[in-house]
């Protein structure tokens, strides 16, 4: 980006954070075994009115470049805890997960403001999960006091788009994060390759023996879902269970997901063995 189309786009998203033309959407993620909502992933949007809708790989490099991170930051997660709260007073149970910039953590205090925003809102901050993304400057093991207090609290970490960048596998060991959430580029082509087959179980064989959870990210066909279940993933998420949706549908969305759960998993009448019908009959 040149040094005026970023200035530009600082300038709007400056005037987004004013204006309110900022919002979460909220992306369910089900138990590989048997399709229950286990926990919603915020992901905040920004609706331009001259650049329409600007996805978050855009703007929060943006926001960290610019000194706006931590109000980025304290805002989605004041409404995504606002959200949750709504969701569990209408009985929908589920955990939440918030995507959290390194940069926001450096600040020590920041633990508490967290228990304090979850308190005061009433919210279990033993259900929340912080989503983490090693960035290119900032290398996590830095991290590691905070990353301790926010265990202390009870409060889970998950380390996002495992298997690629600067994400490495003695941060699994060193630093205290209870989920590994597998990049969607290894679950793209698990059905084609045989070597993303590899990776993808090695990895869940490794967040396993360290007592973690997994996760995959980008789940998009019925075979990759196969293929994890097979493999013993613990947590599913992706457009094949539900893009990010509007908060208000995630209640709908959850009382058709039953249904459509077990159509995913479970072979059509047509596809069974003749022979097993013909035995029965
Ligand atoms: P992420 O945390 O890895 O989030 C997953 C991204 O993959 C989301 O993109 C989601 O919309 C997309 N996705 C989900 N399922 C599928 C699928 O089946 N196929 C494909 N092709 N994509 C899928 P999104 O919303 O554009 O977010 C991009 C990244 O921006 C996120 O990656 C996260 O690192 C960051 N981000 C999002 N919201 C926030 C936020 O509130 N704060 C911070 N600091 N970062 C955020
Ligand atoms: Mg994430
Ligand atoms: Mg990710």
């Amino acid at each position: 980006m040149t040094g005026t189309a970023e200035l530009h786009l600082l300038e709007g998203f400056e005037r987004a954070l004013i204006n309110h033309r900022l919002f979460m959407a909220y992306q369910p993620k089900v138990a590989a075994a048997d399709g229950r909502l286990v926990r919603v992933e915020a992901l905040v949007r920004w609706d331009d009115p001259k650049l329409g809708m600007v996805g978050p790989s855009r703007f929060v490099p943006l926001a960290e470049r610019h000194g706006l991170i931590d109000q980025l930051t304290q805002w989605g997660l004041r409404t995504s805890l606002r959200q949750w709260r709504s969701w569990q007073a209408s009985g929908v149970d589920t955990a939440l997960a918030f995507n959290i910039s390194a940069l926001s953590l450096e600040h020590l205090d920041f633990p508490d403001l967290v228990e304090r925003m979850c308190r005061g809102l009433d919210v279990p901050a033993d259900r929340l999960v912080l989503e983490l993304t090693e960035g290119a400057t900032q290398p996590l093991i830095k991290l590691m006091d905070t990353l301790t207090r926010f265990r202390i609290k009870g409060i889970g970490l998950a380390i996002d788009d495992f298997g690629t960048g600067y994400s490495s596998l003695i941060q699994l060991r060193q630093l205290p994060f209870t989920e590994v959430k597998i990049e969607r580029l290894f679950i793209q082509d698990l059905a084609q390759s045989r070597d993303s087959r590899t990776i993808v179980k090695a990895i869940i064989d490794l967040a396993h023996d360290l007592g973690l959870t997994a996760t995959a990210e980008g789940v998009e066909t019925a075979e990759q879902l196969a293929i994890l279940r097979d493999f013993g993933c613990d947590i599913i998420q992706g457009y094949l269970i539900a893009q990010p949706l509007a908060p208000e549908e995630l209640g709908p969305w959850a009382t058709r997901h039953g249904r459509r759960w077990q159509m995913l998993v479970e072979p059509s009448r047509e596809s069974r063995p003749r022979s097993r019908l013909k035995a029965s009959g």
